[in-house]
């Protein structure tokens, strides 16, 4: 039986941002390409592995806030910093758990992976009074850091809390550097982008690209991520989502977003 209730809080998230205030968007600044050879990047989630992951992590370390190998994978290739407070972290990917009703006769809990969706019209870049947040045609949403002003518009706008403010030099929490990845500075802000050097790499050698995450969920765990481009009927994930259940997070409020999250064991 698909898990209604599972639906209910996600979809649910959407009618509480109505509620919010957060207005349907109405279309994004310069738009994502149409033209059929320019890919539309996206990512598919599948809950239940990234649930399963997360829980044996748990149980084998015991510790409830364990990064699992997508998000540490992303920390290192992306120049995440980690700092002793942890409330100055920046984060890019962060494990959610979802836990339904205590009341429930079936209680249950499940952990999803949430980071930029990259969204179709990013409520983000359209407040950025400087343009520093933008869209390329292929859907990847950047932040051009010098010509962040650090207003943190984006942030009010982003429905998914999916950008950090740097209150602090990340480099400062940064045990080593990836040369590939250019660091941030304090005081603007910052966000998953794809492993866009992985992407525009991949591309040029006309290879199918895998992003940090993708790839060590894929070596090290569940393969519970798959990206890829949704224009090609062919490719990996138009297949999978041609299957299972597929959602959006917060649907309601119009920004399109292109990380989706399947859940395939319910399946009838
Ligand atoms: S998830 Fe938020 S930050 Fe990412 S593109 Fe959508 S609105 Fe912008
Ligand atoms: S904080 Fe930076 S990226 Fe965000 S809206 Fe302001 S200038 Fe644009």
């Amino acid at each position: 039986m698909i898990s209604r209730r599972r639906l209910l809080i996600l979809a649910g998230a959407s009618a509480a941002a109505a509620f919010a205030g957060v207005s349907p968007i109405a279309g994004s600044p310069e738009g994502t390409s149409k033209d059929p050879n320019v890919p539309r990047w996206a990512m598919l989630v599948d809950v239940d592995k990234c649930t399963e992951c997360v829980k044996e992590l748990i149980k084998k370390t015991g510790d409830p806030h364990v990064k699992p190998p997508c998000v540490v994978a992303c920390d290192e290739f992306n120049n995440v910093p980690e700092f002793e407070d942890k409330k100055k972290d920046p984060q890019w990917m962060r494990i959610a758990k979802f836990s339904l009703d205590k009341e429930s006769v079936e209680p249950e809990e499940f952990y999803m992976p949430l980071l930029c969706n990259h969204c179709e019209h990013p409520a983000c870049a359209q407040v950025c009074p400087t343009k520093a947040t933008f869209q390329r045609p292929d859907g990847i949403v950047m932040i051009d850091t010098h010509r962040c002003i650090g207003c943190r518009y984006c942030m009010i706008a982003c429905p998914y809390g999916a950008r950090s403010f740097n209150f602090e030099d990340p480099r400062k929490g940064l045990r080593h550097i990836n040369p590939e990845v250019p660091t941030r500075s304090r005081g603007v802000v910052e966000k998953c982008t794809f492993c866009v050097q992985i992407v525009d790499e991949a591309m040029e050698r006309g290879e199918a690209p895998e992003p940090a995450c993708v790839k060590a969920c894929r070596l090290y765990s569940k393969n519970a991520l798959v990206f890829g481009n949704v224009k090609d009927p062919n490719s990996e994930i138009s297949k999978l989502m041609r299957t299972g259940y597929v959602i959006q997070l917060r649907p309601g409020v119009g920004t399109d977003p292109y990380v989706f999250y399947k859940f395939i064991k319910e399946r009838p």
